[in-house]
Parts: structure tokens; C-alpha cells; sequence
């Protein structure tokens, strides 16, 4: 403490320690803020908002190997260069990773606890200069008497191998991936407040993201770590909260961000807060969207097989055909044919892909779903549209999908030869579809879809769906399931169809409570599904918006 008087203000490059955190300030003013870190997170609340955004799927991390550690004198990083370990997208602001780096013990405490460890993954927003704009990942690790090696951890020279306090960096064996080692723990849901850097300058320009799953590393390997020379513990004490809000699995931003852009038509739209769509696209809050999870033990009705007159494909070959990136997905347009549905024409448009599904089968995911979009001959806009859904699994490579190859550099892909669509979706098709009626599963989710979801997923290989998701600009561009709002789904047969006139009287059920009145439910028959985006009133939406993105702060 006593040092520290001759050092005051000697701004930037001041020595300090975790021996006499409490003295920073004196070199460092911005370390007696009122928006410090690190903090202690209450796993019981209160939160400001909840939610369910998937942070790792918000992460684009890349491999690199020829990576190295360095011993900072206050702990282990690993640094970036010019961004090639990755980034994270948040509220459509790309950060690139600058450097990890780990604190034992760890720095925030959950419940009031200290953990063994805590690795910083430390972003800065792709233009900020300086400090400003950070955005931190911390990830923390616990461990116990039984708990093994952590591999990633004994990369970076623990319990042995790690330079010391003013040794050289030492080279990484293999490469170094933060989305294979952290992209399990990252799915474990998050804590996000607005804080600082835990060391000096202390600067209060970090956004948090507090994992909320803990990785297993050795006691040795704790030990090694506190072994080391400038290193002993170089945890900040938790610091107050000062009234700061703390977020769960969901961001502040969405309320602030779309307050700007409400109602411009057109506006950008992204994968990270698909919930925050509504405020720009009011459809997407409404009652009939999509995708959805088709629950097999709660189809409405179901028939042995396809009545050809209800629904029958003939999409013609084609040929001359590009895959393309549209920058939410990877697309073929494809107008051949389409399909004859109740009698009318529906043709084909197109065709794309979203890696992972839109549609869950019994709550199950799948890598892959395409959508073939199909929509009335002589409809405009995107009404009457028909579109069937097609899983993919992991299992032995598409013949179909290899046919497209993959568009690179942004550049279309010329598809050689002839494709026909019903090559792929006729075999399935035995095993029985499942429809209902939705919306399209991006802006401005259109309520006009007759959806046909294939009930027997294909197959494509593990590096099929590598390379794909592997080019694409947004990582999973899956729409979250929407809720039924008392929808029916039927399995080889449109729900709520009468098969003798006496079925319809129960498809409205409870009718949800809604202020859209009765006119969906039973009114949505067989022939047309138009004419839904009308019922609800804009009054409702932002009430409907403020409860799907949970934010208390839209109602302040
Ligand atoms: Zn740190
Ligand atoms: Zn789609």
C-alpha cells in the first residue's frame, strides 16, 4: 500500500499485484468505479430478464495450430492474432477474440463461492480501438480430489510444461479451438452484466458473459498454476454491484436496439435475438408461427398414408442450377415443377437449407432441415405458401447434397447436371408427412404457410454438414420452436380437414385467450390460410414481444 503513494498517476504502465488489489485505485482511478468486476452471481436471481439464448451458437471460433503461452507475470494467456482464434456475434456486433487468459482461484463467485479456476476469453468489437467495446466469456472450473487432467488445460502446460514469471511462451502441441472445448459448457446458459476489466486500468467497458455450466480440471493442475511465481492467486475480490442488472440467457439490448428501428420495414434482421424480430416484424409475435415441435404422441388425426388427391409431388429435373448464400442460408432457386396440394398448383421456387432444424420431431433436433417453398400458381407476395420440410441426420453421405456442392468466397456454386427435387423427397415420402398450418421462419414470418414436414429424416454425412455450416456467415440460422397456440397437426392429412363434415367443432379448443378474437383456430381449413396476419392488433404485439423476450425493461 505504502508503494503505491510514489507510483500514483503514473498512468498506464504502473506496477500492481493481487496482493493490494484494493490499491489500484490509487494508480489506477477507474478501479473505484461503481461498475466493476468481478462480481458475485446469486444462481437464484433476481435477473433483471430471462431467456434463452444459446451464447455458443452466437460464436464462430476457429482452430489454430502454431498457438503459444506466455506468462503475462499475473497468470497464462494465449493471444490472438489479427483474429484468427474466432469471434462471437452479439446484437449483430462481430467480436474477435483477443486473448485468453485464466485467474486461480476464480474471480466471480457463484453463491457467494470461490471456484478453483476461471479462464477469460477476452473480444473486442471488430473497430474498437483501445480498451472499449470488450466483451468477456468467463468460464469456470472446479475441482476436487477426483476429478481428472482437464486435456485442454495440459495443452497450455498444466500441471507441467507452462512457462514461468519471465520465461519465454512455449509452444502448444495441436491446435488450439475454443468452440471444441468450450462449445459444451457455453450451451450451459450464461449471466450477463456490464462491467470492467479485473485488472488495471480497470477500464468499465466490458459486457460479461458469466458461463453458467463449470468445467473439471486436477488439483495438480490447480496447484501447478498457483505455483507459479506473480500468479499465487490472482483473483480480484468481487466487487458491488451498485445496482447493476444482471441478465439471464438473454441480453439487455433487444428492447434498447429495436426501440430504434421499430417498424422500419426491411430492417436487418440476425439469428442472435430471433426473439427481438417482432419489433420490426409484428408478425413473428403472432399465434400461428413457425417452426414448431411436432409432438408424435399428440397428432390430432392421422391417416395410414398420402391421399394423392390432398397432396402429390411433381417437381420436374432441372438443370443449370445455382447454390447460393443468401446470407441467412445456402439456397437453390428451383422452379420445375412443384406439387398439386388440394387440388390447386403450387410451384416451386425454391430451396435452402438450415443447419440444425427449425422443426423438432419428440423435442429432437436434427444437424440439418431443407425447406422446399412452394407457393399457389397465380399468388403474389408471399401468400398461399406450401412448404416441405426435410430432416437430416448424421449417417452416410447425400447423394443429393454432394450433387450441389458448396458455394465458397460468397461466390454461387454452379450445380452440375440435372436435379429433380422428387428424387430426394419421394422415397420419404412413404413414411408419412406431418402438416400443419404456420408462418415462414424469418422476417417477416408471413402466418400463409401450409407447412409438410417429411416424418423420416434423411441422412448426410458429419463432414457434409461441417463444411456447410462451415462457410456459412451466421452460425445456426434455426428459428427456435414457437408455441401451437391450441394448433393441430395431422399426419398424412391436413388438420382439422373433415372427413365427414363432424371433425372440425374441436380444432378451436380453448382458443389461447387471445385478443385476436375466434378467427383462427377451425377457420383455418384445408383450402385456404390466408388472411391470419390480420387478426391481431398492434396494441397486443408489444405485449406479446415484451413476454417472448422476457424483458421487464420494455414495460418500465
Ligand atoms: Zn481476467
Ligand atoms: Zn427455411
Amino acid at each position: 500500500m505504502a508503494s503505491a503513494s510514489n507510483r500514483r498517476l503514473s498512468s498506464g504502465s504502473a506496477p500492481w499485484d493481487h496482493i493490494f488489489p484494493q490499491c489500484w485505485e490509487q494508480s489506477y482511478p477507474a478501479c473505484g468505479g461503481r461498475a466493476q468486476s468481478p462480481v458475485n452471481i446469486a444462481t437464484s436471481g433476481p435477473f433483471q430478464a430471462t431467456g434463452n439464448l444459446d451464447l455458443f451458437a452466437a460464436s464462430t471460433y476457429t482452430s489454430v495450430s502454431g498457438k503459444s503461452v506466455r506468462n503475462t507475470g499475473h497468470g497464462l494467456q494465449v493471444d490472438a492474432v489479427a483474429g484468427d482464434l474466432g469471434s462471437i456475434l452479439v446484437e449483430e456486433k462481430k467480436y474477435n477474440v483477443l486473448q485468453f487468459h485464466m485467474h486461480c482461484p476464480s474471480e466471480h463467485t457463484v453463491d457467494g463461492k470461490l471456484l478453483a479456476c476461471e479462464m477469460h476469453v477476452v473480444h473486442q468489437k471488430v473497430g474498437a480501438t483501445g480498451l472499449n467495446d470488450l466483451l468477456v466469456v468467463g468460464i469456470l472450473y472446479e475441482s476436487d480430489t477426483s476429478y481428472a487432467e482437464n486435456a485442454f488445460l495440459a495443452r497450455l502446460g498444466l500441471p507441467s510444461g507452462a512457462p514461468g514469471n519471465g520465461a519465454a511462451a512455449v509452444s502448444i502441441a495441436g491446435s488450439v479451438d475454443l468452440a471444441s472445448e468450450y462449445q459444451t459448457v457455453m450451451k450451459s446458459g450464461f449471466y450477463r452484466y456490464d462491467g470492467s476489466l479485473t485488472t488495471p486500468p480497470c477500464t468499465e467497458s466490458v459486457s460479461w458473459f458469466v458461463v453458467a455450466g463449470k468445467l473439471q480440471m486436477s488439483q495438480a493442475q490447480v496447484a501447478a498454476f498457483r505455483a507459479m511465481k506473480g500468479s499465487e492467486a490472482n483473483n480480484r475480490p468481487v466487487q458491488l454491484l451498485n445496482g447493476r442488472a444482471i441478465f439471464k440467457n438473454t441480453l439487455p439490448g433487444c428492447y434498447v436496439e429495436s426501440s430504434k428501428r421499430r417498424l422500419s420495414s426491411g430492417a436487418a434482421w440476425g439469428y442472435v435475438l430471433p426473439q427481438c424480430w417482432a419489433l420490426n416484424y409484428p408478425a413473428c409475435a403472432g399465434q400461428k408461427q413457425s417452426p414448431i415441435d411436432i409432438d408424435t404422441n399428440a397428432i390430432s388425426i392421422s391417416i395410414g398414408t398420402m391421399d394423392p388427391s390432398l397432396l402429390k409431388l411433381s417437381h420436374a429435373s432441372a438443370t443449370g442450377l445455382q447454390y447460393k448464400n443468401t446470407g441467412h442460408g445456402l439456397q437453390v432457386d428451383y422452379t420445375a415443377g412443384g406439387v398439386t396440394y388440394n387440388g390447386a398448383l403450387y410451384k416451386t421456387l425454391q430451396f435452402h437449407f438450415h443447419w440444425r432444424s427449425e422443426h423438432t420431431i419428440d423435442g429432437k433436433n436434427y444437424p440439418a432441415e431443407m425447406h422446399v417453398v412452394h407457393q399457389k400458381d397465380g399468388s403474389t407476395g408471399t401468400n398461399d405458401l406450401l412448404v416441405i420440410g426435410v430432416m437430416y441426420e448424421i449417417g452416410a453421405e447425400s447423394a443429393f447434397i454432394s450433387k450441389l456442392g458448396l458455394p465458397s468466397d460468397g461466390k454461387p456454386f454452379n450445380v452440375s447436371g440435372a436435379l429433380t427435387l422428387d428424387d430426394e423427397l419421394l422415397p420419404a415420402m412413404a413414411n408419412g408427412v406431418y402438416m400443419y398450418s404456420g408462418s415462414l421462419t424469418t422476417p417477416p414470418c408471413s402466418e400463409t404457410v401450409t407447412w409438410v414436414v417429411l416424418a423420416k429424416a434423411h441422412t448426410a454425412s458429419q463432414a457434409q454438414i461441417d463444411a456447410a455450416k462451415g462457410i456459412y456467415p451466421e452460425p445456426n440460422n434455426n428459428r427456435p420452436t414457437q408455441p401451437l397456440y391450441g394448433r393441430k397437426i395431422g399426419k398424412n392429412m391436413f388438420p382439422g380437414t373433415s372427413t365427414g363434415g363432424s371433425t372440425s367443432g374441436s380444432t378451436s379448443g380453448s382458443t389461447s385467450g387471445s385478443t385476436s378474437g375466434s378467427t383462427s383456430g377451425s377457420a383455418t381449413p384445408i383450402v385456404k390460410n390466408e388472411d391470419v396476419s390480420s387478426a391481431f392488433s398492434s396494441r397486443g404485439i408489444l405485449a406479446r414481444v415484451t413476454a417472448l423476450a422476457g424483458l421487464s425493461l420494455a414495460v418500465r
